[in-house]
């Protein structure tokens, strides 16, 4: 992707270096285990990684200022320019559709980090929080992209943001909304498939962003994007994971879903065709 020189967000917050567990929410997660936390993340797996008990990571080191490598540095500035990408397509199309905008901050963090949704570390990869609004991402996952999913390229990095930005766009529509309430009317099973719905949509979404921006990218950046999708999908972890695929606990979508609602974002670019809720075959 062509981004060197080109407009970054003012929406980066940069929190490396600093520890996630004794911040905002420090000892009040007592109640975690009851309230409903939700946040919104790029790989599917077991929750109970996500949301870290604040005792453990309390222990974490502080240290005021974080010594970014060169290499991390440029992917902090990449990450940048992808978000302003993504502020500028969602104002222009949910303008075509009469709505208006708001912009997510992007949390930058090293390990683990504190939000509205609860205490996260790296483990659970890139996520969305309703709660404040933020995406957040810690950019090693840029490396394990490479080296555990064999999804290289600065495009497959543009296809994690852009996806979390995604589940943005959903809260802003109200359409996360709507889907946590009636997940939690239904079953297990239920639940699940309503939440790979959503993941698709905002697989989808990731597309949408890809097309509006595609001035910008050479043969071989979608492809990018495209790598990264399958090598995510539920089936494929699973399969990874434990040798086999249980499809009912499936909440982000096989690798051949999230790879065709990504392409038909990219070949659409509007808001219309991502109605993965009414789509026939899911
Ligand atoms: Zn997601």
């Amino acid at each position: 992707m062509e981004w060197k020189g080109r407009k970054q967000s003012k929406n980066v917050e940069d929190q490396r270096g600093k520890s996630g567990g004794g911040l905002a929410l420090g000892g009040g997660l007592g109640g975690l285990g009851i309230i409903i936390v939700i946040i919104y993340a790029l790989l599917g797996g077991n929750p109970t990684d996500m949301l870290n008990n604040s005792s453990t990571t309390q222990q974490t080191t502080q240290s005021s200022s974080y010594e970014a490598t060169a290499e991390e540095q440029e992917m902090a500035e990449f990450v940048s320019v992808v978000l302003a990408d993504t502020e500028e397509v969602w104002t222009e199309v949910f303008k075509e559709n009469g709505l208006t905008y708001k912009e997510p901050k992007l949390v930058l963090f090293t390990n683990s980090v504190a939000t509205a949704c609860g205490n996260a570390t790296s483990a659970i990869g890139p996520f969305y929080c309703p709660g404040d609004q933020k995406v957040y991402i810690d950019l090693s996952f840029y490396q394990e992209l490479k080296d555990q999913f064999k999804a290289p390229g600065d495009f497959a990095m543009a296809y994690v943001v852009a996806h979390e930005v995604g589940h943005h766009v959903q809260y802003l529509l109200g359409t996360s909304t709507k889907v946590s309430q009636k997940q939690s009317q239904v079953s297990k099973a239920e639940a699940n498939r309503l939440s790979v719905k959503l993941e698709l949509q905002a697989d989808y979404y990731a597309g949408v962003f890809a097309k509006h921006n595609s001035q910008y990218l050479d043969a071989s950046d979608f492809e990018e994007a495209v790598r990264a999708a399958n090598a995510i999908g539920d089936d494929t972890l699973q399969k990874q994971a434990q040798g086999y695929a249980v499809p009912d606990t499936f909440t982000h979508g096989t690798s051949a879903q999230r790879v065709e609602w990504l392409n038909k974002g990219y070949k659409y670019g509007d808001l219309e065709h991502g109605d993965t809720f009414n789509a026939s075959g899911l």
